[in-house]
């Protein structure tokens, strides 16, 4: 397929902030793709080239682009740089460069979808001698062979920055319209019911079609197999393997037992809410993977959970999921998440680290074993199996601490206990509930103590002055609604001036240096990435934030390098929160 069709996709759906015609003009596109051979290029519509699971990175920097914009164009990198800093998007820059080029050469553009995919995934693969050159030259030759349009979204691709606005939530729906049935067919179907019960027939089928590709997109974090299996009308037919990470099953809040009991039946299991990671563990023939709620490979992070899984579980092949918490090697006494969260992340002195920062990993689920989805099973069968097949060991591998119950006492006496121990509170779940992947479907809810909290993503920050010039030290942090981001408010408290006594101005700043977008002034936009913490006193209607609320006395309190922008607040759960407090 031609780069210029789907150039035209992304400019027509850069051009409208309405999310339907957003959807329309996917779907349209996606009949075209449905012709194709290659449904990889679905990803390219979102700026990747891979799939959400897979996470091989291109890992091209601005330096290295402008470098590929000199071979391509002729221009000076001190020319690019320049118009970088006038433009603010190197996008923007790459398309005027080759604007000017192509005035003087007039060839036409040949460039496919395909040599975009094969050669950006060729980046994310060259190692060794003369990596640089060989990238450069990789880049050059789509630069080259471009349109100036293509240029501006190609080089955002390869920045990891296409600013288009094509949303999961979007993709599903256009894969519905695409694949399943559109709404004509559906008035089409049911054109001989009365209006009220025809409208009310076409709404739940809708629904009921974008959850199947939901559900399938959860299990497999691919839309290309997604995409594939509903044109064929096999979506139940995506499952689940060791193979790939999959997302985790979320969880809603309750403010108390009796409502927590409402929600997940009598009796039901409460368990321990760790104040630790999620981290789901996959074993097969191949070996022992550990994958973050974010679908990040971190099994070479943890080699100490390697090995408790080969000693501690019996089974060839199954998919846990699990909470792990750290403790302090002397006293074993358990600490709270921040002080482990530098093991997500760390690359070195791995071994040091285990010694240092150990951690429990407390079993909770089970969503496959010896070849099988258990995803359908019960909750209380699930756990029968994790009984059967894990051999408890305090301080390395357990089962988390369950009680089943049809009282308050007993729920709230197994709160306070955790509490104690130094966890946050604890999980009421349904008995009888399959596991859903992705979802916040109920089949369990959280109990917490008093604080009021969100995770948030910073998408805006300010830098200081006087003595914490050249930091950045007040952020405008965001919720989210379907695929959009609302700001809440703007955090300037919970930093540390300095970074031994924790999260500092210093530490946030270096964070956040190579997610900027653009800068004016002492602003500057950030790239939505960094997941934060952040607590609050109460939260008030506010015309000032486009949420349409404000958190008042905003604090931070963690940064969740384990979690994405996907697990942030909604704005549901905001509004609901400012309706139980107002
Ligand atoms: P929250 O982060 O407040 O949304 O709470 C949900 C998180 O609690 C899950 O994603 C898990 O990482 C964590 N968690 C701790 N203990 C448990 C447990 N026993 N069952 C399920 N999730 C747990």
């Amino acid at each position: 397929m031609k780069y210029s069709e789907l150039v035209k996709v992304y400019k027509e759906i850069a051009s409208t902030s309405k999310t339907l015609e957003k959807t329309k003009i996917l779907a349209e596109f996606l009949k075209k793709l449905k012709k194709e051979k290659n449904k990889d290029i679905i990803y390219l519509l979102r700026g990747k080239v891979f799939p959400d699971y897979d996470e091989r990175e291109l890992g091209i920097s601005t330096q290295l682009t402008i470098k590929a914009l000199n071979k391509s164009t002729g221009h000076s990198a001190k020319e690019i740089v320049k118009r970088f800093k006038k433009l603010g998007d190197l996008g923007k820059v790459a398309e005027e460069l080759v604007k000017e080029k192509k005035q003087k050469t007039l060839s036409s553009s040949k460039l496919t979808c395909e040599k975009i995919l094969q050669n950006l995934r060729k980046l994310a693969e060259i190692t060794g001698a003369g990596t640089v050159e060989r990238r450069i030259s990789l880049i050059s030759e789509l630069l080259t062979s471009s349109s100036p349009l293509e240029a501006r979204y190609l080089t955002r691709t390869i920045l990891g920055n296409l600013r288009v606005g094509i949303g999961e939530g979007i993709l599903r729906d256009a894969i519905v319209l695409s694949c399943l049935e559109t709404k004509e067919n559906l008035e089409k179907r049911f054109s001989g019911l009365q209006k009220s019960e025809r409208l009310k027939k076409i709404s739940a089928e809708t629904k009921e079609n974008a959850e199947l590709v939901q559900e399938a997109y959860d299990k497999a974090n691919d839309f290309a197999l997604v995409f594939e299996q509903a044109c064929k009308k096999k979506l139940k037919d995506v499952a689940i393997s060791t193979e790939k990470p999959l997302k985790v099953m979320l969880f809603q809040k309750a403010k108390d037992f009796e409502e927590a009991f409402k929600r997940v039946g009598k009796p039901a299991a409460f368990e321990f809410k760790y104040d630790g990671f999620r981290m789901l563990i996959h074993k097969d023939s191949k070996g022992v993977r550990i994958f973050t709620r974010r679908l990040d490979n971190v099994s070479n992070q943890f080699p100490d959970v390697v090995f408790y899984i080969k000693k501690h579980v019996k089974g060839r092949s199954f998919i846990l999921d699990s909470e792990a918490i750290g403790y302090d090697p002397k006293t074993k006494k358990y600490k709270p998440f921040q002080s482990i969260s530098q093991r997500i992340k760390r690359k070195y002195d791995i071994e040091k680290l285990v010694k240092e920062l150990p951690i429990e990993v407390n079993v909770f689920d089970i969503l496959y074993y010896n070849g099988k989805s258990l995803l359908k099973e019960p909750f209380k069968k699930r756990r029968a199996l994790l009984r059967k097949i894990i051999k408890n060991k305090k301080y390395h591998l357990k089962l988390a601490e369950q009680i089943t119950t049809s009282s308050e006492k007993d729920a709230e006496k197994f709160f306070r206990q955790a509490v104690k121990e130094g966890q946050e509170g604890v999980m009421a779940k349904n008995l009888e509930a399959p596991y859903k992947p992705g979802s916040r479907v109920g089949y369990g809810v959280k109990i917490k103590g008093e604080e009021n909290e969100f995770d948030l993503v910073i998408v805006k920050a300010e830098y200081g002055t006087g003595k914490r010039a050249g930091w950045l030290t007040s952020f405008t942090v965001a919720c989210k609604s379907g695929d959009k981001l609302l700001e809440v408010g703007k955090v300037s408290t919970g930093l540390k001036e300095k970074e031994e006594m924790g999260l500092s101005y210093r530490g946030m700043s270096k964070k956040l240096k190579s997610l900027i977008k653009t800068e004016k002034g002492r602003e500057v936009e950030i790239k939505p990435k960094l997941v934060v913490t952040v607590t609050y006193q109460n939260i008030q209607k506010s015309p000032k934030y486009a949420s349409g609320f404000a958190l008042r006395f905003p604090r931070f309190t963690r940064l969740r390098p384990d979690r994405s922008p996907d697990d942030i607040a909604t704005l549901n759960e905001i509004k609901k929160e400012y309706e139980a407090t107002h």
